[in-house]
């Protein structure tokens, strides 16, 4: 999973499970969509470091906040 944020450099995608990123801009547009291209590789970051389940994963219920009674 990632967050698609924005900075200085243009739109970059950022990994929910470690600091890496990757930046739209990084990619050559006679290649189609750079955006595309930043999600795909996002998407491969994600299997190679953090395995398959890392993309199919559900966000993991947490259990309800009971502070107050
Ligand atoms: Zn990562």
């Amino acid at each position: 999973m990632y967050t698609i944020s924005k900075d200085v450099g243009g739109i970059v995608l950022i990994c929910h499970d470690c600091p890496h990123i990757e930046r739209v801009n990084g990619f050559s547009e006679t290649l189609g969509s750079r955006r595309t291209q930043a999600a795909w590789a996002m998407k491969v970051h994600s299997r190679d470091k953090h395995g398959a389940d890392s993309v199919l994963r559900a966000i993991p219920k947490k259990p309800a906040m009971r502070s107050q009674p």
